[in-house]
Parts: C-alpha cells; structure tokens; sequence
C-alpha cells in the first residue's frame, strides 16, 4: 500500500478503502457508461468524523476527491477522470425518526430515496422528491444534484425539501444546520448553496428536510396524442382544472419502443401515437372525474389502484434503462419555455442529423416544467458535435442547457450558454473561497 491508503485505512480501517480494480471499477464508471476514469482509492467512511478525516488527509497528499452517492448522475461529476479519491457515502445511513409535529426528518447522505420515501410513509407522510432512480440516488447526490424528478410540479426539485445540512468542509471543519427551525434569517443560507454544487464545495454528510402530507391516490392517465402541441395543450388544460395533479410527463413513439423492446410489456393503447402523456392526480375522487371529463384525453388508459397506477408508469419509467441498453446515449437533460416546447422539438431532429447524420435522437421528459431529456444515440461517447448542437439550440429557444442533471463534467464547455461572465465569476469566487486548493471535483461544473 502507499502513504495515502496507509492513511486512509489507518482513519477508516482497511476494510473501507477499496483499491482492487476490480471493486473499484463500479466506483469509476458512471451509470450511462460515457464517463469512466481511475481512482487511486474509494474510501468509505462510516461517520462524519471520518468523512472529515478522509478529507484532511486527501488535503496533505493533495490528492482530488470526487464524492459519490449513488451513481446514478448522468452528466460525469460522481466519477474521477484522472485519479484522487472516490469518497463514497453509502456508509453514512443515519435515519433518525419522523418529527411529526414538524413535519421534518433528519437523514444521512447516504439513505437512498426510496429508504426515505418508505421511512416517511410508514409516518403517514411523503418525501416531495421522486425518480426512477429511488432505489440508488442517494440525500446527498439529491442535493448535490439539486435533482428534480416526477413530482417537481407538485412539490418543486430538492433545494425546495432542504432545510440544512451537515457537511464537511475543505479543510475537514464541520458545518451543521439539522435543528428544523424552518423560520430562520440569520445569515447566509450555506445549506442551500450546496444544493446544486455538485460536490464542488463540501461533502454533505446529512440533511434536515421537509415531509409532505401523504396524498390520497386517485388517478393515473395515460393518452395518447398527436403530438408535443398537443402534449402541451393537454398539460395545460389538466394545471388548469385538476388542483390534485401530482406529475404530467411526457414520451414519443420511438421511446416507447424501445421500452417495450427491452421490458416486454405489452402496448399501452389499443393504437399507436406519435406522443404520449402521463398524468397523476391525488387528493379527492372528483379530481380523477374532472381529468376523465377533458377532451384532449380520447384515447387513454385510466388506473385507479396503486397496481394499474404502477403499470401505467413503467412505460415512462423505463424509459432511461432501455435506452441505455440499445447503447451509450448522449443524455442532454434541456428546458425550454412551456410555450417554446413544440418549435424547440419542431427543430431537433434536423438539428441532430446535421451533427450526427447516423443519430436518432428519443424524448421524453417532465413537460409541465419544460425539461425535455434528449437522449442521442449514435454518437461515439466523445464526439461532442451533437452535445453542441442540441444544448445551442434550447439555449436559442430561451431555455437552460441543464434542467435537473447539473453541469457536471458534460456540459461545462457551454456553461456559458446560460450564465454569464458575471454570474461564472461570482460562483468561481465562492469555490475559491470554501475550496480553496480545488480538491472537491476539480473539472467538475468549471474545466
Ligand atoms: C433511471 C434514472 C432516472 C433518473 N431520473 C432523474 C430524475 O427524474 N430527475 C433527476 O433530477 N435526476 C434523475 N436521474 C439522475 C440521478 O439519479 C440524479 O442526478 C441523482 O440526484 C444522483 O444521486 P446519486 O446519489 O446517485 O449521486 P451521484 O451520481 O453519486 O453523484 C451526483 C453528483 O453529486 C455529488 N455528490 C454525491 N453525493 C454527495 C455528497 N454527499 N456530498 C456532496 N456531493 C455529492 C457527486 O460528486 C456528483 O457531482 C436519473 C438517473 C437514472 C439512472
């Protein structure tokens, strides 16, 4: 062993510093396998104590650290490119109980999603943050990422659950802001400027967030429709009289069949559409009346148990992973407008062939708040031509090159497109100032 994992294991034991390539290989890769990169080590540190030794140590051998959760992000920033350290921490599974009377709970960065959507329910309550990677995305990549998900309409992306944070600091000093006191103007918000620094700043160990009343299921739709004019319209007239709708996300004909390629499930709908949309609706019996009354919905699948509910959403769920499993897709996570969605799509296609004649490229995405994920196929991994075209043309239509991903290592070429010198100036200025040797995630968010 050299000095650095002679250090490491002597903070963390033996045990918990992994540098076999073999088991670290699942630390250096990335889900969609577009990214891949070498560690010299993947520590996991089982405390916060830990967490900050790991970092010191880190410090005095200058090595970089890439924190990860889950990874499951699909823009490059949990995985290394040129060695330092993976700091995992899956280890950090502290789930204190439900504070009912505050509607509150304090979790570790570690606890999974759907561990804490589980937690949450078994007090009556939800967890306002959904998406289909619940099962590996952790509180601490949540929050990193600043994740959005199924719900963000109902309930708005992570930042909007986060009411503090613990976290360990550059130079291993800890900040905690877990005690739920939710009326609070007594400085800087530190905890919600690490949502959505994608682990350039600090390591979040732990998090206060807030709960939600659990919702009565009523309904899930799923029509089909002529396409993304109409996705929108439809999108647009259920926000308008259905108070209850919980998700409206969308998909197309060529997404649909590669889900059903690669799951088997039999077609939704007795025909075939060109677009699809999926709503949810909770809260009282007439929202589900009201949503079967609209007439944009004339050919559509209606569930009204959690089973028929679950069936319905597979087919947009599994979306990601059968993608994946037809190749490595470029994932360019675009928002636009509401009212720009139809012209943004209208171009896409040419836009794609001309950068990859060979491409196709398949939609789907969270249409109520714009975020369409375009996954191109095609493409080496690194030919950036379609990367390029694609995220120039949401930000010509007025939109953001990232909706819920991040900038990761992906994007950082056009970060640019949507904030300007001022803005990256002032966000090189706060790394600089928590981050100051740049060992969290260098190439991450900044190249
Ligand atoms: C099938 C599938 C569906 C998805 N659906 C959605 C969706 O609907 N909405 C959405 O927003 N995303 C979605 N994603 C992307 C991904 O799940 C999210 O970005 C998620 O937030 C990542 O969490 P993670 O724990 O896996 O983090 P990781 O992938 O491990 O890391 C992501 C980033 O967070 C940083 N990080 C991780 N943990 C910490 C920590 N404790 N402290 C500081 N930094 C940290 C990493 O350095 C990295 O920059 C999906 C992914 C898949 C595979």
């Amino acid at each position: 062993m050299d000095r650095l994992t002679t250090d490491l294991a002597a903070a963390i034991g033996a045990a918990h510093v992994l540098t076999d390539p073999e088991l670290i290989a699942g630390y250096t890769t990335d889900w969609s396998r577009r990214y891949t990169g070498t560690a010299q080590a993947v520590a996991r540190p089982g405390t916060t104590a830990e967490v900050a030794e790991v970092v010191r140590i880190c410090d005095r051998h200058q090595v970089p650290i890439v924190p990860q959760g889950g990874n499951t992000g699909l823009v490059g920033a949990s995985v290394p490119s040129r060695g330092g350290v993976v700091l995992s921490t899956r280890r950090l599974r502290r789930l204190d109980p439900v504070d009912a009377l505050a509607a509150q709970v304090t979790a570790g960065a570690g606890v999974t999603i759907a561990e804490l959507q589980a937690h949450a329910a078994a007090a009556g309550l939800e967890y306002g943050v959904s998406l289909a990677s619940r099962e590996s995305a952790t509180v601490g990549g949540t929050i990193a990422t600043n994740a959005g998900g199924l719900h963000t309409l109902r309930y708005g992306g992570t930042r909007a659950q986060l009411l503090g944070v613990e976290a360990v600091l550059a130079d291993g000093r800890v900040i905690s802001r877990l005690g739920g006191v939710e009326a609070d103007n007594s400085g800087y918000d530190l905890s919600q400027l690490l949502a959505g620094s994608e682990g350039t700043l600090a390591v979040v160990t732990a998090a206060r967030l807030r709960l939600r009343a659990a919702e009565p299921h009523a309904a899930t739709v799923l029509a089909g429709l002529d396409g993304i004019t109409a996705a929108a319209e439809a999108q647009a007239a259920i926000r308008a009289r259905v108070p209850g709708v919980r998700a409206l996300e969308y998909f197309e004909a060529a997404g649909l069949a590669l889900v059903l390629a690669h799951t088997k499930l039999p077609a939704p709908l007795p025909r075939a559409y060109p677009s699809y949309l999926l709503a949810e609706v909770g809260g009282p019996a007439e929202d589900a009346e009201r949503l079967a009354e609209l007439p944009l919905l004339a050919d559509a699948a209606v569930a009204v148990d959690r089973a028929g509910s679950a069936a319905l959403w597979a087919y947009r769920e599994r979306h990601t992973e059968s993608i994946s499993a037809a190749g490595i897709p470029h994932k360019l996570d675009i928002a636009v407008p509401v009212a720009r969605l139809a012209d943004f799509r209208g171009e896409l296609d040419e836009t794609v062939k001309v950068a990859a004649p060979e491409a196709s490229a398949i939609v789907f995405g969270h249409i109520a708040v714009g975020n369409l994920h375009v996954n191109v196929l095609g493409p080496a991994p690194d030919d950036l031509a379609v990367d390029e075209a694609v995220l120039r043309l949401a930000a010509a239509h007025g939109g953001t090159i990232s909706a819920e991903h991040g900038i990761g290592r992906a994007k950082v070429p056009w970060a640019g497109l949507n904030r300007t010198p001022e803005e990256r100036s002032v966000m090189q200025a706060i790394k600089a100032a928590l981050d100051p040797a740049g060992r969290f995630n260098p190439g991450v968010l900044f190249s």
